[in-house]
């Protein structure tokens, strides 16, 4: 089953109040600006790679994250559910 996605930014930081390592994928969002954990705002974010997430009729909410550093948001194209395999 493959469905069509858009890509958005992934981004990950080290909280350094609560020192909870947090990857965030929120689509068409801003960067994080204060960690999800505590609330704290001296956080630093990078962008890690993109996700895309979309809605399999088995397995509900699926989001793919690539990690490399490579990919673009506009690179990701219709996606197979990863857990179904039939
Ligand atoms: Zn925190
Ligand atoms: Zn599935």
């Amino acid at each position: 089953m493959m469905t069509p996605v858009e890509g958005h930014a992934t981004y990950k930081f080290r909280c350094p109040e609560c020192n909870w390592s947090q990857i965030i994928a929120t689509a068409a969002a801003p960067p994080a600006n204060q960690c999800s954990w505590c609330g704290w705002t001296e956080i630093a974010p990078i962008k890690i790679g993109a996700f895309a997430s979309f809605n399999c009729d088995k397995h509900g909410l699926v989001t793919c994250i690539v990690e490399d550093e490579g990919i673009s948001s506009d690179d990701f194209m219709d996606l197979f559910c990863p857990h179904c395999n039939d």
